[in-house]
């Protein structure tokens, strides 16, 4: 088995990791694992020094209903279900006004993938959250909300990404990533984007100036 330090100085002296060796990362445990965040940590102040940025960020949940209810979920919900719920603007409002009040800078509106949902649902929210919480960044809609819209208006997903980026969208989420092989995707999220949907989408985004995060579950 490759050794892990070896793995670790090699990768700070500029080595790519290879898919083997990151795999050997990923089935690190015990002292290996803080082995890795030193290494990281070092990685990182070599890259920015002392600076370190954050932002204040809170999670609003519009709604748990959801078209995809992918096996490993448990947000996700039936709008039968006991429990499922979606917000209307008051809901919304009163929680991006709360987070505004806490000072937070980003709100990242996250949802199920809500079948009744359309383009023009999610610019209402852009504009709902921006009139409670002026100024504040929002950070929403994945991939597949964006092929969703798309579906529902009968338009592209670039001219879905350029509308929400006029209506102030600042930038979009990269959850429904999961995995980005199919042979998986099919068996965790079989409902999701496809993989090569999920770059397409990810690259027109950053295409137009709107940037992105990438989320693996
Ligand atoms: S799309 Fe998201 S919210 Fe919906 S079931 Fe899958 S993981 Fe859960």
């Amino acid at each position: 088995m490759v050794n892990v330090s070896t793995l670790l100085s090699d990768a700070l002296n500029g080595h790519r990791l290879t898919a083997k060796e990151a795999e050997r990362l990923l089935n690190a445990r015990g002292s290996e694992v803080f082995a890795i965040t030193a290494a990281a940590d070092e990685m990182r102040e070599c890259r920015v020094g002392d600076t370190v940025t954050y932002v204040r960020n809170q999670n609003l949940h519009v709604t748990n209903i959801c078209k995809n209810l992918c096996g490993f979920c448990g947000f996700g919900r039936k709008a039968t279900d006991t429990g499922a719920y979606c917000h209307d603007k008051e809901g919304i409002q009163a929680q991006a006004k709360l987070a505004y009040e806490r000072k937070v800078t980003e709100i990242c509106l996250l949802s199920g993938v809500h079948p009744g949902f359309t383009l023009d649902t999610f610019v209402d929210l852009i504009h709902w959250v921006h009139e409670a919480a002026p100024g504040v960044h929002v950070h929403a809609f994945s991939p597949d909300e964006v092929a969703h819209a798309a579906h529902r208006c009968g338009c592209s997903t670039s001219e879905v990404l350029a509308r929400l980026k006029e209506e102030g969208l600042g930038t979009i989420q990269g959850t429904a990533a999961e995995i980005l092989v199919d042979s998986v995707r099919e068996v965790i999220c079989p409902s999701k984007v496809p993989t090569a949907d999920w770059v397409r989408i990810i690259k027109e985004a950053h295409g137009i100036g709107l940037r992105s995060t990438a989320t693996i579950m």
